[in-house]
């Protein structure tokens, strides 16, 4: 099988992670740095480590974040930057924000708005205040957010004019435990039942002592992408910040002078854990583009912003490749010295694409809100097998394990290649600490000191984990179980492929029939020369018994808003069933592809 070598990419840096097993061997959680020391004994809050620490230290002066505005005109990036002493000062007022409206330790904050400034400093000033922290992705519409302000019983909202006029406006009287709404807005006059950000912040005054939180407090509240069912909210809590400190360092290879681009937006748990948290923790610069999506100004982006670490995801990715070689080819990407990539199954030829365009192999990492933080990943520290996810980060414990869903009995499979359920060892601290309201569900997730991720997986000799499946979509036909990645990696190697999404469809036959739904890249036509051709390509690869019996040429496949692509919808489409919650289903129109 063909790898890319460690060392591959680019060596400018000596990596962070060199040695993976000797750092495994002796890795001790008690001994990471703690990043909250300065705040005394037992103290522990994530917004100290990742903003008060530098606003006072030699990163003051540091640009933390640096804004891309979405202006209509991509050709000339306009920017603007905040420096971490900035940052401090204006996260300490917005805590004395918080404070004057009596809103406390363990209140909850939701926050509703697009990749702003304000988001950021109101995310990290409420941390501050030791208030629990929701953020809603702001394409959500009136129904999703409703739903979810409720049951985080949210205490104030903060969110934009145009957000509020267009969506909250609409359903605040079902906002029972609302106490203030904060608007950002350009207007003068303040919107009725609102209160003004930007006056209120104004009016504050710049010190705020920290509150006093510990490890074990409540920090984020996040729920899931929904992309199997109603989203979930997972309860995360301070002490969090050591694995988005350490997967910083080992997963992401974050340097001293690096400018980073993470592009998830913080309505996501990857856009918060390693779109805010972790590079602020490292002192690093962090790239915030607020516009959508769009081939051309990504590579714009990638290029004049002299982006060295990148942490994308495979949706992405794969609308590069459609977008076609034309546009890269028109740009430089001299800087850039690792990227890594999370959120779906990373298929073998994107990884190839990003050595071949980018001139550096994309890594594949794989987590969940759950988790809290990246937790199997490839490293520049061995090989890329592309296809594979990597292996269990330094201080984590990963095993594949049988877990029949019937009994509940779980036994650890210790043999190589067996497919089973990735299950880990409790000890990492992001993990989550509940789903809200479903005690039920949260217990159901654990089997001894297991944590049961849900996702099928098989561990080849070398310990790399590669992704089969959710155990919701994996395939039952002719006796076989099918995991759709497996034959979705095929399809898209396919020449003519830009994305493929595999489900199993009810057959009187064969139980369940394997079928395809796939887009094309610019230049194919879905014709029945094509799907014979790509049928036979599948049929070659995979073997008759698990190449797709049925190809559906679509023009895009449905997506959640965080980019995964949602095969129970594409089931219910073709069983005709009803759709479940679609409160996180992208709406193709804003993605520029
Ligand atoms: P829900 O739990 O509501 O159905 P979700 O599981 O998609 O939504 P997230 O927590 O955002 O919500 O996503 C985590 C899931 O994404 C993982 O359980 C896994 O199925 C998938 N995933 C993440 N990274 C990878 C990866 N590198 N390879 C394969 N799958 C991945
Ligand atoms: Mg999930």
């Amino acid at each position: 099988m063909d790898v890319i070598h460690k060392g591959a990419g680019d060596l400018r840096v000596t990596p962070n992670l060199t040695d993976y097993e000797q750092t495994r061997a002796s890795f001790d959680w008690p001994a990471v740095p703690d990043v909250c020391a300065g705040m005394g004994e037992g103290g522990c809050n994530i917004a100290y480590a990742a903003v008060d620490r530098h606003a006072e230290g030699q990163e003051a002066g540091r640009t933390a974040l640096r804004f891309i505005a979405d202006t209509p005109d991509s050709a000339e990036l306009t920017t603007h930057d905040v420096s971490y002493a900035e940052l401090g000062r204006l996260t300490r007022k917005f805590t004395n924000v918080l404070r004057g409206l009596e809103i406390g330790k363990g209140d909850r904050v939701f926050v509703i708005m697009g990749r702003v400034p304000e988001l950021y400093i109101s995310m990290l000033g409420a941390l501050r205040n030791g208030s629990v922290v929701s953020p809603l992705f702001s394409a959500f519409g009136p129904e999703p957010i409703a739903t979810r302000v409720t049951i985080g019983s949210a205490d104030v909202i903060v969110t934009t004019a145009a957000i509020y006029k267009r969506k909250i406006a609409k359903i605040r009287d079902q906002l029972t435990t609302v106490k203030h709404v904060l608007v950002v807005s350009d207007e003068d006059a303040e919107i009725p039942d609102t209160l003004d950000f930007h006056r209120l912040m104004d009016e504050a005054p710049e010190d705020a002592p920290i509150e006093h939180t510990t490890a074990d407090d409540p920090s984020l509240l996040h729920f899931t992408s929904g992309t199997t069912g109603t989203p979930k909210g997972a309860q995360h809590v301070h002490g969090a910040v050591k694995m988005h400190y350490i997967t910083g360092r080992y997963a992401l290879d974050l340097h001293d002078g690096d400018i980073y681009w993470c592009t998830a937006d913080p309505g996501w748990v990857t856009g918060t854990s390693y779109g805010i948290i972790s590079p602020l923790l490292h002192g690093v610069t962090s790239i915030i583009d607020e516009a959508e999506f769009d081939a051309e100004r990504w590579y714009r982006i990638l290029q004049d912003e002299e982006v060295s670490v990148w942490y994308t995801a495979p949706t992405a990715i794969r609308m590069l490749i459609k977008a076609g070689p034309e546009l890269p080819a028109k740009y430089r990407f001299p800087h850039l010295r690792f990227i890594a990539s999370v959120g779906e199954p990373l298929n073998a030829e994107a990884v190839w694409w990003g050595k071949r365009v980018l001139g550096l192999p994309i890594h594949d990492n794989w987590w969940q809100t759950e988790t809290g933080g990246i937790m199997v990943a490839n490293t520049p520290a061995f090989d890329i097998k592309p296809g594979s996810m990597g292996r269990p980060l330094p201080g984590v414990e990963a095993c594949v394990v049988d877990h029949d869903q019937e009994t509940g009995a779980v036994r650890v499979i210790e043999e190589p290649g067996v497919e089973g359920e990735l299950a880990l060892r409790l000890g990492w601290p992001s993990m989550f600490r509940g789903y809200l309201n479903q005690e039920e569900r949260y217990r159901k997730c654990f089997h001894d000191d297991l944590y049961l991720s849900g996702d099928l997986v098989k561990r080849d000799a070398d310990g790399y984990l590669w992704f089969v499946g959710r155990t919701d979509d994996v395939i039952k036909a002719s006796g076989h179980l099918i995991g759709p990645f497996e034959v979705e990696n095929v399809l898209t190697d396919h020449p003519a492929v830009a994305e493929a999404a595999v489900i199993g469809k009810p057959d009187p036959t064969y139980g369940e029939l394997v079928k395809a739904f796939v887009t094309l890249k610019s230049g194919y036509t879905g014709d029945d020369a094509l799907r014979r051709d790509l049928m036979g390509h599948a049929r070659k690869r995979l073997g008759a018994a698990v190449a797709p019996k049925e190809i559906d040429f679509v023009d895009s496949l449905p997506h959640t808003r965080s980019g995964k692509i949602m095969r129970r919808l594409l089931k219910a489409r073709e069983l005709g069933l009803p759709e479940g919650d679609i409160s996180t289903v992208e709406s193709p129109a804003g993605v520029k592809a």
